[in-house]
């Protein structure tokens, strides 16, 4: 072999394994780059699959309930809220939305789309064995990025507690209308009397005097009650707290209606041992205890007993109660009597002045100082109430 052909091999050995080099390397590089693309895919993947599950509580967690509609009519996907306002189970793919929420008029509106794209409104009634619920729709057709129809999301909003609340409203206004208007009248037909002739006898003149006076007197009660209440439910009533001894409270509250108590027999006591302290403010605790010792002695027996306790409870709170021995409240006015205008009895209720908002007032202010108040009674045994605030705080010695 000479020096050329030497050089030749030479030269084809380093060609093979330069070639051979090139080779590993391409392939290392492409090992290399698979490895990093698969990382992506999975960090994509594991990206994708937090957001869709992030999207789902989402989903889930919406007060609406939320149907999605495919264009087979059948149910993609539906969520909680609109599980629990249907009663039907998740996951309900697969469905009609006929057989998933059986009402006619959902399943009508969901037709309806394919004539009438744009979203609909639709007030639902929907009545169920213990409850009335009153929803409103809004269904709207789904489109792909084509512009193709692609089914159908149908959004129920639930407006019951809206309802109640206009019920409530209503009703309030029409009562106190009410209540405004009874005492007006007679002051206005008093005066009327008065006007037409009637002064001439004196004891016309001071029976009708009497009337007006008494309903001006009435008016002025209620309005007092209808402001305070206002100014309780905007939260403009700033509470002075400062620490309030329940026996000395009590008193107070006995020794102002020793008047009322002794007109009609009642006996007053005072049970509260001493010590009980509340966080409380003393003005406010005051017109509370007035109105409760005031029912008890209207309401409960004539010539009988009204008795205040108290004592200090767990968890820093004391409480305050307010007996009597009178023929109780029926079972089914328990929970309503805390209403306002709510009454077992509205005619004895307006012969003793009562405006009907005082449990109401009660009710308010014990919740505003962050306590509670409940009743219990049971006919012909007499009533009691209790009411609960914080303690006043003690300082440690
Ligand atoms: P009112 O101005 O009519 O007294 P309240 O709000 O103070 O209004 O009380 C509401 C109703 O609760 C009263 O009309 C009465 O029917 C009932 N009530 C309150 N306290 C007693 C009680 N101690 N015993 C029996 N019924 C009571």
């Amino acid at each position: 072999m000479n020096a050329l052909e030497i050089l030749l091999l030479l030269a084809l050995a380093a060609t093979v394994v330069a070639v051979w080099w090139l080779r590993a390397r391409l392939a290392a590089t492409k090992a290399q780059h698979l490895r990093e693309l698969a990382e992506q895919r999975g960090q994509r993947e594991a990206e994708l699959h937090a957001q869709a599950e992030r999207t789902t509580a989402l989903f889930d967690r919406m007060v609406e309930g939320i149907i999605v509609v495919g264009l087979d009519g059948k149910i993609r996907l539906a969520n909680h809220a609109a599980a629990e306002l249907f009663g039907f189970k998740l996951p309900v793919q697969d469905r009609t939305v006929l057989e998933a929420t059986r009402h006619h008029e959902v399943a009508a509106l969901v037709a309806r789309l394919e004539i009438e794209p744009a979203v609909l409104n639709h007030e639902l009634r929907l009545d169920r064995v213990t409850e009335t619920r009153f929803l409103q729709v809004n269904a709207l057709a789904l489109r792909a990025a084509s512009g193709a129809r692609d089914g159908a999301i149908v959004v129920f909003h639930d407006l019951t507690r809206l309802r109640q609340l206009e019920a409530v409203r209503q009703e309030f206004v029409a009562n106190v209308s009410h209540e405004l208007r009874t005492p007006l009248s007679l002051i206005k037909s008093a005066a009327e009397t008065l006007i037409d002739g009637g002064r001439s006898d004196p004891a016309i003149t001071a029976r009708f005097l009497e009337i007006i006076d008494k309903n001006a007197n009435r008016l002025t009660l209620v309005i007092d009650d209808l402001l305070l209440l206002a100014r309780l439910d905007s939260g403009r009533v700033e509470l002075s707290l400062g620490t309030v001894g329940l026996r000395a409270a009590a008193q107070d509250a006995l020794d102002d209606a020793a008047l009322i108590a002794r007109a009609r027999g009642v006996s007053l006591h005072n049970q509260v041992p001493a010590g009980i302290l509340a966080h409380a403010d003393p003005e406010r605790l005051r017109q509370v205890l007035a109105n409760l010792v005031d029912n008890a002695i209207k309401y409960g027996r004539a010539d009988g007993n009204v008795t205040l306790g108290g004592q200090a409870l767990a968890g820093a709170r004391v409480e305050l109660t307010v007996r009597d021995d009178g023929p109780g409240i029926p079972a089914e006015a328990k929970s309503r009597i805390f209403e306002r205008f709510y009454r077992v009895d509205k005619a004895r209720s307006r012969e003793q002045g009562g405006t009907g908002l005082g449990l109401a007032i009660v009710k308010n202010v014990v919740q505003a100082h962050g306590g509670e108040v409940r009743v219990e009674s049971s006919p012909g045994n007499g009533t009691e109430f209790f009411i609960t605030l914080p303690a006043a705080k003690t300082v440690a010695v």
